[in-house]
């Protein structure tokens, strides 16, 4: 048996970014800027190895891409609102007036698109929160949850619901336990808004003892504010180091992190690399809502990105709010999230390095197993028009399934 005949098909010409291989030493190719380039070997369904070769590189095998924090329930809501803007409460208050008037077929209706947006932008893997709203039980999910997870089923990519209770409501031991409970008979994960709530310690105590003694993962909306004296960040590392909870926990936004100072950023950052605490990185929301002022905001609110990597840990990026109150505009695309995020918070190149952040860690930060490019199932692995990863982040053009090119050997 010849080489060739070992790979049942070869695709002439990609990148693969150094980054979204497992072992880029052994996987072949000629190094091409932060990419390995040449032809795709491809045997019995899996990405086995790159081989050198003439072909222009003009396209770039990425694993399926994951969204790890949106809205469905409130996405493309804003047609719905007159007159929206403003900060976080504004939003509250705006989405909360809105959402009393929400029917079934207009949550599913705003929701499977929303999906579909994510699907096309090559996301695999999808985590959206639903609000767990004042007034209902505990252990009685909003109309939203059932529509979500009817679509998870239907779904060819994983959609995790996340319940998106309050830390006061959380402080009540009964509550935690009913909605825990719920939340885990679902297969869900366990979310909390945390800002400064009086008796939040207790909300986020109790929210990692059920947790704890369901299996659940928690992901909390935390510190999503530039005001001083937020701390619910250190509360859930705290909470997370002394009861030895193994997660997986995901904290998005962070924003006031901002404020911190040298010594105290280096302390914080130091306890979430020690609990394994995820941190999602908001920018298209937080660049909306942070930072209002009379005039042209001068903070960014995002959280620290740079910092955080620096210390070890796991960040990832995701789109939060599309077209709701929180944020008018926006899109449901990792690759068009992250380039914001290129620009917000400074991330140099090489851009492979930060494309982790809505793949592999992603993943990880959603409990998921990481994908790699090497040793992928054919399935798994998408096909972007681009020669680098600047072209990358810089095109519009939808990812194909790379599937769609097998059996075409040149
Ligand atoms: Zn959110």
């Amino acid at each position: 048996m010849t080489r060739e005949d070992r790979f049942t098909s070869r695709i002439p010409g990609v990148l693969v970014p150094r980054s979204l291989l497992a072992d880029p030493d052994r996987f072949g190719g000629r190094s091409t800027g932060d990419c390995l380039s040449g032809d795709l070997l491809i045997m019995d369904g899996q990405a086995v190895a790159l081989e050198a070769s003439d072909a222009p590189a003009t396209r770039m095998v990425l694993p399926r891409l994951t969204e790890p924090h949106v809205h469905l329930d409130k996405c493309h809501s804003i047609d719905r609102m007159q007159g929206v803007g403003g900060d976080l409460h504004a939003a509250i208050m705006a989405q909360r007036a809105d959402k009393a008037t929400w029917t079934e077929d207009n949550i599913r209706l705003r929701a499977t698109r929303g999906l579909a947006e994510l699907i096309a932008a090559g996301c695999g893997a999808v985590r959206s929160h639903v609000d767990w709203g004042d007034g209902e039980e505990p252990d009685q999910p909003p109309m939203a949850w059932h529509v979500l997870g009817a679509l998870a089923e239907e779904s060819r990519a994983v959609l995790q619901r996340a319940a998106l209770t309050g830390a006061d409501r959380m402080a009540d031991p009964d509550y935690a336990r009913r909605c825990a409970r719920r939340v885990a008979h679902d297969g869900a994960v366990l979310g909390t808004f945390v800002f400064d709530q009086p008796d939040r310690a207790a909300g986020i105590a109790n929210c990692f003892r059920e947790a704890d003694r369901l299996g659940l993962a928690l992901d909390f909306h935390v510190d999503e504010g530039l005001k001083p004296g937020l701390d619910g960040l250190e509360m859930i590392a705290d909470a997370a180091l002394e009861t030895g909870f193994e997660g997986p926990v995901l904290c998005g936004h962070a924003c006031s992190l901002a404020n911190q100072s040298e010594n105290d950023l280096a302390r914080i950052t130091d306890k979430l690399a020690r609990a394994g605490i995820a941190v999602a990185a908001l920018p298209q929301t937080n660049l909306y809502l942070q930072g209002r002022r009379a005039g042209t905001p001068d903070r960014r609110g995002i959280t620290r990105v740079r910092e955080l990597q620096a210390a070890g840990v796991c960040v990832v990026m995701g789109a939060d709010n599309v077209r709701d109150a929180f944020c008018p505009i926006g899109r449901h695309d990792p690759i068009g999230v992250l380039s914001l995020g290129v620009l917000a918070a400074h991330l140099d190149p090489p851009f492979g390095d930060h494309l982790p952040m809505i793949t592999t860690n992603a993943r990880r930060a959603l409990g998921l197993a990481p994908q790699t490019v090497d040793g992928a199932a054919i399935g798994d692995l998408l096909l972007f028009d681009a020669s680098s990863t600047s072209d990358l982040l810089s095109g519009t053009a939808r990812p194909r399934p790379l599937a769609e090119t097998i059996g075409t050997r040149p």
